[in-house]
């Protein structure tokens, strides 16, 4: 079956009108791809349960994976929670509005379809001016899950969005590329105690260090047993998958310069950090400063597009450090490597 396309209206939100326009689109049921800083959304009205089943559609999204919503100040929050938890209080008042999503029990308002039939919700407070804006002027919380195809890395810029959205969406407006550039932080608030499910630009040591103890979801860093049940339902699909077979190699610089070296050849490429791609005999593709996890996380879902682009065939990335923001970088990439993992 071939999906009609509809016509998609193209923004930038430097121009005036243009937040206003995209506003109205969600009011009206539509959908619209709008940039977060962590990456762009692809938002709908999260009240409004026919247009969150369409966000479903346009991305191709099992219907299993529930959608994140989003709030631009702390009373929204009560149309959309039963109530907020006090270590979920404490982390809004610091890292609100910001890069973390938490998940509480939800309330009637929000459809099943929006929470994937679960009965909690996950919320985040976007720091970014024109997602801020959009949801300003809308007047709704907005569902908005990464504005990819689903099993596509995530998009960081309004190009990747043209890229896969264009003809499946009603709007996409630029605003610019998202720096944090990897999706939020994840904890829930809906068991007995607070769970990290997904590493972000929020770190766990950053909430142990407000909440005491977090547990870790075991889906943060290992592979998923076939038909596992799990508490983040959107970690037990394949994700970020470039078309060439990628392995994540755990190695100094040196000794990760020298593999690669030694497995030169056609179609062989390095996903390395900056400091490295002069040394190495394949072609390169860097994801930032071996040195700074924020660089390597604002890049590394370009990087994946570029490997694609590219027409890699084989592809060593070097693993990011696994703390800090640096989780939440290794957590993207071996998932894009499949879990295929080598030690040296
Ligand atoms: P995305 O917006 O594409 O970054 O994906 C949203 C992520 O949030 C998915 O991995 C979901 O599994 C997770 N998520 C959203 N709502 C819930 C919830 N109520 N419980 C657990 N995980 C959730
Ligand atoms: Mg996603």
């Amino acid at each position: 079956m071939t999906k009609k396309r509809m016509e998609t209206l193209l923004f930038d939100a430097k121009n005036e009108g243009s937040i206003e326009a995209v506003a109205n689109i969600l009011k009206n049921g539509g959908l619209a791809a709008i940039p977060t800083e962590t990456v762009y959304g692809l938002a709908a009205n999260a009240f409004d349960a026919e247009a969150c089943a369409n966000i479903f559609k346009a991305k191709g999204r099992p219907g299993d994976n529930p959608l994140i919503v989003h709030i631009c100040n702390m009373e929204m929050l009560s149309d959309i929670v039963e109530e907020v938890p006090e270590g979920a209080k404490k982390l809004a008042e610091k890292y609100w509005p910001g890069p973390l999503t938490m998940i509480m029990k939800k309330s009637e308002k929000i459809p099943d379809v929006t929470s994937a039939g679960l009965p909690s919700v996950a919320v985040r407070f976007p720091s970014h001016p024109v997602a801020r804006a959009i949801i300003e002027k809308s007047k709704l919380p907005l569902a908005a899950p990464s504005a990819n195809l689903s099993g596509s890395p995530s998009p960081t810029t309004f190009e990747h969005c043209v890229h896969d959205l264009m003809g499946r969406v009603d709007a996409i407006i630029d605003g610019g590329a998202s720096s944090v550039g990897v999706e939020s932080t994840i904890i829930s608030f809906a068991g007995e105690k607070p769970v990290l499910l997904r590493p972000g630009y929020v770190t766990l040591e950053q909430l142990r260090e407000e909440l005491g103890e977090v547990e870790v979801s075991h889906a943060v860093l290992e592979k998923l047993e076939e038909g596992e049940k799990v508490l983040s339902p959107g970690m037990k699909y394949k994700h970020y998958a470039p078309k060439a077979k990628v392995t994540l190699i755990k190695a100094d610089s040196e000794e990760y310069i020298k593999y690669v070296n030694e497995h030169a050849g056609e179609g062989v490429f390095a996903l390395c950090f900056d400091e490295e791609a002069e040394k190495l005999n394949v072609s390169t593709v860097c994801y930032g400063s071996e040195f700074s996890d924020a660089q390597q996380a604002e890049h590394i879902f370009d990087a994946l597009r570029k490997i694609d682009e590219s027409g890699a065939e084989r592809v060593f990335a070097h693993s990011p450090k696994a703390t800090g923001i640096g989780l939440a970088v290794y957590n993207r990439l071996i998932r894009a490597a499949g879990f295929d993992v080598i030690e040296l």
